[in-house]
């Protein structure tokens, strides 16, 4: 099987093509806050999971997390950065309630990780790829939120100082179906790092999506930001939408300002936030509390060691060497626990992969998230049905019954259930020729409906496969039997 890595061209609307660069605020899963010792955690009560630091109180100092330094660098080895040895923070100044220091710390000229790439899939049957340089990452504090109501503002603080990556890319795509892809790989990879959740209904990643048309061969044009979008699937009717605005603009004999929007997922519209006239002045100051960022030899030699198999490469086994479909290949590699589930499973049931994958894909993920199968289990399952021990249609049924008891724990309880249930099939040479002995016997007593099926007519030979069963009663194998069927024709 061979993969193309594809320098997309783009695909023009009305004589324009679309530009999109992405900034992605992954929100790093540490212990600990950037600055402070207060816990990241969500759904606590408003204003607990804070300190004098966060609360932006005069005199509070900050403390870099090493942690955070820790899964920034992660992050630059997987995806082919320069991590910086040395790189510094910056006051970011602006002046709202949910940022009470009245800036938000943050890296400037000098940010942690500089250029990198992030590479996937963008023809799911083919399995050929599309890589987008990045420009740079660095390190940022979050900041806290307000809502709004009739008795006035309420500040919740707990989000305040909470590590933030924001990951730029280069602007290289070519419209919201890349821009969706390169959210979900982003997405895959620091969730294999174990950096970020990658839980996007809580916002733990973040896209802010800049866009902008132009015709082939010209320069860039006017880009739109649009902020905060937290899933795949707006942003890329965020980005389509937004470029289909400036393509009317533009062919309107208008022009594109540079403003920025808010994108609403629900009612599919974008509002302008913000023009570049309104556009705030940021005043960037090397934050004087804090000391440079200094990442070691020592632990980048400790992270590229302890580097997980990434999903881009797990991809490309399970296609390539496992001879898995592009797009089902995808699918496992893409969501790590799904990966660590199968080739944990593969490892029980060497040489059946396809199948594993099948029936992890279209059996197992349709129990709901909850549900425990082991891979062990698992593994037995397929090995059964795939050596004919246990019907396809009883293995669904004992993997249900198993999984919804919590008993789908490992290989030997899927044997007792099978054995408990007298659902065991024979097989062998002995049961085979059992079976090709009952199919002579039914083939001599229906000759009509034989020669029927000779002469093209498929359906009767369902009829000599349910008299071939029949006769076997329980513990065949209707495969088996299908097939010794059709050796006898
Ligand atoms: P800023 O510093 O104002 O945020 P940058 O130049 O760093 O602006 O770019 C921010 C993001 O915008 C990057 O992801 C970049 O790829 C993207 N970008 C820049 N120019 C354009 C453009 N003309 N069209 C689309 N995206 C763009
Ligand atoms: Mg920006």
């Amino acid at each position: 099987m061979t993969m193309t890595t594809m320098t997309t061209t783009a695909v023009l609307h009305d004589g324009f093509e679309t530009v999109v660069g992405l900034e992605v605020h992954v929100q790093l899963a540490t212990r600990h806050k950037l600055f402070s010792k207060a816990r990241v955690r969500i759904g606590q009560p408003a204003n607990t999971d804070l300190d004098a630091v966060d609360a932006g109180l005069p005199g509070a100092l900050p403390v870099l997390n090493a942690q955070a330094v820790q899964f920034a660098a992660r992050l630059g080895l997987a995806l082919g950065s320069v991590v910086a040895p040395v790189s510094f923070f910056a006051r970011k100044h602006y002046f709202y309630p949910d940022s009470p220091k009245g800036f938000q710390t943050s890296q400037g000229d000098q940010p942690i990780l500089v250029g990198g790439e992030v590479t996937f899939v963008i023809d799911d049957v083919g399995g050929a790829t599309m890589t987008v340089p990045l420009t740079r990452a660095h390190l940022e504090e979050d900041a806290g939120k307000s809502s709004h109501d009739p008795d006035g503002t309420r500040l919740d603080l707990n989000r305040a100082g909470t590590p933030l990556l924001e990951v730029v890319s280069e602007p290289t795509m070519h419209g919201g179906d890349e821009a969706m892809r390169f959210f979900r790989a982003l997405r895959s990879v620091v969730v294999a790092l174990g950096i970020c959740d990658g839980n996007l209904q809580e916002g733990s990643m973040r896209a802010d999506a800049n866009v902008s048309v132009r015709r082939p061969g010209q320069p860039l044009g006017t880009r739109v930001e649009l902020k905060n979008i937290n899933s795949p699937r707006f942003l890329n009717d965020a980005v389509e939408h937004e470029a289909a605005r400036q393509r009317r603009l533009i062919s309107g004999g208008g022009v594109v300002v540079q403003e920025t929007r808010l994108w609403d997922g629900e009612a599919g519209v974008s509002r302008s936030l913000r023009s570049k006239e309104d556009a705030p002045d940021y005043r960037f100051l090397t934050d004087p509390d804090l000391p440079a960022v200094v990442v070691s030899e020592a632990l980048l030699a400790r992270e590229r060691a302890a580097l997980p198999e990434l999903p881009e490469a797990r991809r490309r086994r399970y296609a390539q060497v496992l001879g898995l479909p592009h797009k089902q290949a995808a699918v496992i590699a893409d969501e790590d626990a799904l990966g660590v589930t199968f080739d944990a499973a593969c490892a029980f049931a060497v040489g059946h992969e396809r199948a594993v994958a099948n029936w992890l894909v279209n059996e197992v993920n349709g129990l709901g998230a909850d549900v425990v199968v082991a891979p062990a289990a698992l593994a037995r399952l397929v090995v059964l049905v795939e050596t004919g021990a246990l019907a396809g249609r009883d293995g669904k049924a004992v993997l249900r019954a198993l999984a919804s008891e919590g008993r789908a724990t490992d290989a030997a309880a899927v044997d007792a259930f099978v054995d408990a249930n007298g659902l065991r099939l024979a097989t062998g040479e002995a049961a085979e020729a059992a079976i090709v002995a009952i199919v002579a016997a039914v083939f001599a007593e229906n000759p009509t409906q034989v020669q029927q099926v000779k002469e093209g007519k498929d359906r009767i030979k369902g009829f000599l496969v349910g008299q071939v069963l029949k006769r076997a009663g329980k513990g065949v194998d209707p495969k088996l039997a299908q097939r010794l069927v059709d050796e006898a024709l």
